[in-house]
Formats: C-alpha cells, structure tokens, sequence
C-alpha cells in the first residue's frame, strides 16, 4: 500500500491551503452573520481548479481524481468548512450531468460550473422524504416536449444562490424506479425559494425551493425517466469521504491552533500542555482524526480504481463528522471562557460540522449502510 501523496498533490495541497488561509479565513466569520458569499470568491474557487474537478475537459474542467478533490476538501476546510459545499455539490452535478444529460444541458452549463460562473443546486429532499428518499412525492408530468414540475424541495443547499437545480421527480410509477431527474433552471416562472435560518453553514443559503407547474424543455430530462434515483446514489456514495475530509480539515486546523494556545497559556506555574489531562486530549482526538483522514482517503483512492467503496465511503460518512465534532467541542473547553466566544472560530466550526452530521446522509443510515454492506441486503430492515 502507498500512503504517500504524489508530488502533484502535494503542490496543489500547499496552494489550496495558501488560498484558505489568505482568502477565506479572515471572512469565516462575516458570511456567518449574513453578508453573502461574494460570486467572485467562487470564481477564484474556480481559477483554482475547484469548480471544475469533476468537468471533462472537453467542456472546460480539469477532470481530476476523486483523491484530489479530497485534498481540495480538506485544504479548503481549514479556512472555511462551508466553502468545501462549493466543491462537493459541484462535482455530484458534474458527474450527472457528464454521465447522464443532453449534449445541450451539458454545453450550457458544465463550463459554465467549472468557471464558477453559475452554481447549481441537487434537489432530492422533500419536508416528507430524506432518509427514505425514494418516497418524494415532487412530480414531473410530460406534456408535449416539456416537463411540468410541481412540488417542493426541503434543505437544498444553496437554495438562495443557486442558478439551477437537478431536481428528482416522480417521473413514472411508485418506488425508486419511478424516480427521474431534470436540469431546472431557477429563473423559469413558478420558482420560489426561501432561505433557512439556519444554525450553522449560513454562507450555502440553505433553504425550500418550490416548483408550482414549472414547464422545463423535454431535453433537460437527465437520463431516463426511471433512472434518476440510482443516479443520485451513485453520486453520494464518494461524497460522503469528501464530506468526511471536509470535517477532518476543519478539525485539524482547530486542534493545530489548540495546541499553540496549549503551549502560551499557563495555569498552576506552567503551560497547560503540562498537564496530562490537557495533553492526552489532544493526543486522543488527533488519533480519531488521523483515523478518519485515512479511512476517507482509501475510499476515494478505491473509487479512483473503480473499486466498491459503499461500505469505506458510509464509515468515513459516520466517523469523520462525529471525530470532528467531539475535537472542535474539545477545543472550545480546551480555551476556557475565550473558546466559548465568537472571538474565536470553534463555536462556528462546531455549529458548521453538525450540519454534515446530517446532510448527505444521517449516522443512523450511515450504520444501516454499513451494516448491509456486511451482513447482505437479505439481512437489510429495507432495501
Ligand atoms: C446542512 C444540510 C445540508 C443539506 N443539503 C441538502 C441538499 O443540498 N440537497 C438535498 O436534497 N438534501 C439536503 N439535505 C437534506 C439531508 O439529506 C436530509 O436532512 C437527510 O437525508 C435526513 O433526512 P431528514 O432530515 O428528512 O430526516 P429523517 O429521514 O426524517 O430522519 C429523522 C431521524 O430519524 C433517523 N432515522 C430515519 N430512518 C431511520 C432508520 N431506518 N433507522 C434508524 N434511524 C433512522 C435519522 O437518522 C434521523 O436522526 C441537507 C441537510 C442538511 C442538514
């Protein structure tokens, strides 16, 4: 086994994380409290090669490996962990849309994502359907060569920005089969979207996009009309390490600032690093971290060689976000009375991370997953 990152990675890691440190972290804070991320951070996020990962080149992106996204997600995670969304729902709509849609829908927007000039978002959840995905109730009814969509998207990242959305709707019959998806461009007449007050990831605009008798074009119908559903598993399955390297990054740039504050700060005539009971906690959560980085990277690297990697991609899903959450909560105490003060980012990391705690996917599925991977889908409670 190598474990070792090639010099290629290594250069785009160091210039990922430059650009997290100079051109993120000093605003983490602002787009937490409402001034909106500026559309030309998310060019820069392109000309970095980010938007893009996922595009072919044909159509204007790098078309880089799973790992290196990871990378990117981890870097960019060190200066704001919400900025990795950018990154993660780029790369699920480009594999769709390079796997599955029109030549058309692909001209019009694959290079337009990999220039960061159009962001679009994935409508899966309804208010009655997120675990159990396959029991939306949005549908998309033909009628002469459109689609006509009527229903209601919950939890959609970016739903106050986006420009587009690749909604799943009921397309056929009952069940997953009868689930297709459409490009749906969010400036069409009978588009609502309202934003969440949400308790973390505030810059990604998270919130409701309704569909009131939406008429799209027949060629935005992205693949089949019953194949919709197996697309966007397909497409969650390498997520779930890149979300996983997004919680690691953050994580690991908290417990690099906890260990320096260890080192000034003293109590009892000595830095407080001194103190066992301060060190070994350190020491425990950099090993869960450590833990969670490799089990995310072997997934990507599985999926890469075109390997299964359900079950490694559902662990680090599980492991990565909760390690994570448990360091930030630990960095927090580990500063005292500053920890628990927005002067200092953890209180925000902690409330971000939680968010991918769910989104993408609940632990509790995650180890449903996991579990059926292990024991075969004749021992699943549900398939
Ligand atoms: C920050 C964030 C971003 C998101 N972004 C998007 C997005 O861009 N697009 C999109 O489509 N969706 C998005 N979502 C929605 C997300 O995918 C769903 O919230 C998630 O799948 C869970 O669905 P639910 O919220 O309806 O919870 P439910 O499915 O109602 O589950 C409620 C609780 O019951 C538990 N549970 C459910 N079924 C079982 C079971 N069989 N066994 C054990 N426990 C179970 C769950 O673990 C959970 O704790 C996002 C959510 C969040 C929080």
């Amino acid at each position: 086994m190598d474990f070792g990152f090639t010099e290629q990675e290594r250069l785009f890691a160091e210039n990922v994380r430059r650009f997290a440190r100079e051109r993120l972290a000093p605003d983490y804070a602002k787009w937490d409290r409402g001034e909106p991320f500026p559309r030309e951070r998310i060019r820069e996020l392109a000309d970095l090669g980010i938007a893009g990962l996922r595009v072919p080149e044909a159509y204007g992106g790098t078309e880089s490996s799973y790992v290196m996204a990871g990378i990117a997600s981890e870097e960019l995670s060190r200066g704001d962990y919400n900025t990795s969304l950018f990154l993660q729902i780029g790369m699920i709509i480009a594999d769709i849309l390079a796997g599955h849609a029109s030549e058309s829908v692909k001209r019009a927007w694959l290079p337009a994502i990999a220039s960061g000039d159009k962001v679009v978002a994935f409508g899966l959840t309804e208010p009655n359907a997120g675990s159990d995905a396959a029991a939306i109730t949005t549908s998309a009814e033909r009628d002469g060569d459109s689609y006509v969509v009527r229903g209601e998207k919950a939890s959609i990242t970016f739903a106050g920005m986006a420009d587009a959305c690749v909604v799943f709707a009921r397309t056929g019959g009952a069940g997953a089969r009868g689930i297709g998806a459409l490009m749906v461009p969010l400036d069409l007449p009978g588009v609502s979207r309202q934003v969440y007050r949400s308790a973390g990831e505030r810059l990604t605009q998270r919130g409701s996009l309704v569909f009131d008798g939406v008429r799209v074009p027949a060629d935005h119908l992205i693949g089949g009309e019953s194949g919709g559903f197996y697309q966007a598993m397909g497409a969650f399955d390498y997520n779930r390490a890149i979300i996983a390297l997004a919680c690691v990054g953050v994580a690991q740039q908290s417990l690099d600032e906890t260990i320096e504050y260890a080192k000034q700060r003293h109590t009892f005539g000595r830095p407080i690093a001194k103190h066992e009971g301060v060190a070994f906690q350190i020491a425990e959560h950099l090993t869960m971290i450590s833990a969670a980085r490799l089990l995310a990277y072997q997934c990507l690297a599985l999926r890469d060689r075109g390997e299964p990697h359900t079950k490694e991609a559902a662990m680090a899903k599980w492991l990565g976000p909760k390690a994570a959450a448990e360091a930030i909560h630990a960095c927090i105490v580990l500063h005292g009375w500053i920890g628990y003060s927005q002067e200092l980012p953890f209180e925000q990391r902690l409330r971000d991370v939680i968010g991918l705690e769910i989104g993408d996917g609940t632990p509790e599925i995650m180890k449903a997953i996991i579990a059926r991977e292990t024991f075969g889908r004749e021992f699943a409670a549900y398939r």
